[in-house]
C-alpha cells in the first residue's frame, strides 16, 4: 500500500489554502465543487477575466454552439440548471414583455400553471417546485408519486404557461408518462414543454423529440465553470433571456463562465468519449479485483439508471459478515485521509456506490487501497449503524446549519 505522498495527486492548491483535500467517487455535487475542468476550460475561463467584453455577443455565440450542440434553434448560459428551469418558465409567463419581466413574481397573472407530475417533484439539492414558485408560477401536481395517467395532464394543463418534466435518477422510475407523451397532451392544449435534463449525457435527444426548452447543467458531466444551459425555440430562449433584466439579475453568469462554458461544450463536442470511458472502466475494474475476496463485501458495475454512458461500482455489504454497515462504510470512507466521499445516496439498502468520472490523477489507486483498508477492518468505522443512516440521510442540510456555528 502507497502513502498518501506517494499516488502521484496534486494536493498543492489544497494544502497552500489550508483546505481539505478530497476525493470524490460520488458524481457531480455542488458540495464538493460541481466537476473538475481542462486546461484548455481553465484557460479560456482566465482570458476573460481581465477584459471588458459585450455580454449579448457572448451569449449569441454560446447560443450558437448550444444550437450545435442540442439541435435547438437557439440558447443561452445563466448560473446553472435551476436558474435554468427559473428563467425558462419565467419566459413562458411573459413572453418579450419587459414590463411584465419587472412585475414577476406578483404579477405573474391567472394563467401562471406549470404542469408537473408527482413522482417529478424531486430535489437535486432544493425542490425543483421552488424554482417554479420563485418567479411567480404556480405548480400544477398530477398524477400520483407511482402512476400518471393522460387525462390528469390534460386537466393540470389548464390555466397552465407551461409544463416540465424531469429527466433523472432522482425522479420515480417508474408509473411516469414518458416524455413523448407528455409533449404530445401539452402541444395539443398550445402548452410548450420544459425539460429538465439537468444531469443528461443525451444533449440532442429532449429537443430531437420535441421539447421547447431542455436544460443542462454546465458543471457536471460537460466540465464547465459552474453554469446552466438553456437550448430550445428561439421565441421561448429570447423570453427566457430578458428576465436578465428582472428575476435573472440574481442569477447572472460572468463574462468568464461564458467563455469557459463555451470552451466545455466545444470540448465536448470534439472529446474522445471512448478514451475516457476506457480510463473509467480500468478503475471500475481495479476497484473490483480489490474488493472481491473480502468477506461480506459483493460488487459489481452496473449502467446508470437514466442510460448516461457510464457504469458506476455497487458496493454490496453483508453487515453481519463485514462488521459494519453499508451506511457506516460509506461515513467511515468519509473519515479517511483524504476523505473519499461515496455514494451514499441508497445506503438504507445495504449498498454503497463508487463513481468513477470525477477522479484526477493518482487518485483510482488511491480509492483501491482504501477499499481494501476501510472494509476489511471494522475498526475504521467510529458510527453506530442508525447515526450512520442519519448522517447520511440529514447531511446535506446539517452541512448548511452548521456552518460558522
Ligand atoms: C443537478 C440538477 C439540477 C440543478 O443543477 P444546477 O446546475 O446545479 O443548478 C437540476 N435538476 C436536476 C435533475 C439535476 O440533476
Amino acid at each position: 500500500m502507497l502513502r498518501n505522498e506517494e499516488y502521484g495527486v496534486d494536493w498543492s492548491w489544497h494544502d497552500a489554502n489550508g483546505l481539505s483535500r478530497v476525493v470524490n467517487v460520488s458524481g457531480t455535487m455542488t458540495a464538493l465543487g460541481g466537476s473538475v475542468t481542462t486546461k484548455r476550460v481553465a484557460e479560456a475561463t482566465a482570458a476573460a477575466m481581465p477584459r471588458f467584453a459585450k455580454i449579448h455577443e457572448l451569449q449569441a455565440q454560446a447560443s450558437e454552439t448550444i444550437a450545435r450542440l442540442t439541435g435547438a434553434e437557439a440558447g443561452f448560459l445563466t448560473a446553472s440548471a435551476s436558474a435554468g428551469i427559473s428563467l425558462s418558465v419565467a419566459g413562458c409567463l411573459t413572453g418579450l414583455d419587459p414590463a411584465k419581466v419587472e412585475a414577476l413574481p406578483e404579477g405573474a397573472g391567472p394563467d401562471n400553471g406549470v404542469a408537473v407530475q408527482m413522482g417529478h417533484l424531486c430535489e437535486y439539492g432544493a425542490p425543483v417546485s421552488q424554482a417554479i414558485t420563485l418567479v411567480g408560477g404556480k405548480v400544477h401536481v398530477f398524477g400520483q408519486s407511482t402512476q400518471t395517467r393522460d387525462y390528469q395532464l390534460e386537466a393540470a394543463l389548464e390555466g397552465a404557461a407551461a409544463a416540465l418534466y424531469v429527466v433523472s435518477h432522482h425522479v420515480v422510475d417508474y408509473g411516469m408518462m414518458p416524455l413523448e407523451t407528455f409533449i404530445k397532451i401539452a402541444h395539443a392544449k398550445g402548452v410548450p414543454v420544459i425539460v429538465d435534463a439537468a444531469s443528461e449525457y443525451d444533449l440532442t435527444g429532449m429537443i430531437a423529440k420535441g421539447a421547447d426548452i431542455a436544460i443542462y447543467s454546465g458543471h457536471k458531466f460537460m466540465g464547465g465553470p459552474t453554469s446552466g444551459i438553456v437550448a430550445g425555440r428561439k421565441d421561448l430562449v429570447r423570453a427566457a433571456y430578458l428576465q436578465n433584466i428582472g428575476i435573472g439579475r440574481g442569477m447572472k453568469i460572468g463574462k468568464e463562465s461564458i467563455a469557459g462554458s463555451i470552451a466545455a461544450m466545444e470540448q465536448w463536442l470534439e472529446r474522445d468519449h471512448a478514451a475516457i470511458r476506457a480510463r473509467e472502466t480500468e478503475a471500475l475494474q481495479m476497484w473490483s479485483e480489490a474488493v472481491a475476496d473480502l468477506p461480506g463485501i459483493t460488487a459489481k458495475a452496473l449502467p446508470d439508471p437514466t442510460d448516461n454512458p457510464l457504469e458506476r461500482l455497487r458496493v454490496w455489504v453483508d453487515p453481519a459478515v463485514a462488521g459494519a454497515s453499508a451506511a457506516q462504510f460509506a461515513v467511515a470512507f468519509g473519515r479517511q485521509d483524504p476523505p473519499i466521499v461515496v455514494r451514499g445516496h441508497e445506503v438504507e439498502k445495504g449498498y454503497f456506490d463508487l463513481d468513477p468520472c470525477n477522479l484526477t490523477d493518482g487518485q483510482a489507486a488511491l480509492v483501491r487501497d482504501a477499499l481494501t483498508r476501510v472494509l476489511s477492518d471494522k475498526s475504521a468505522v467510529e458510527i453506530d449503524e442508525a447515526a450512520a443512516h442519519d448522517d447520511v440521510r440529514n447531511g446535506g442540510t446539517e452541512s448548511y446549519l452548521n456552518w460558522l456555528s
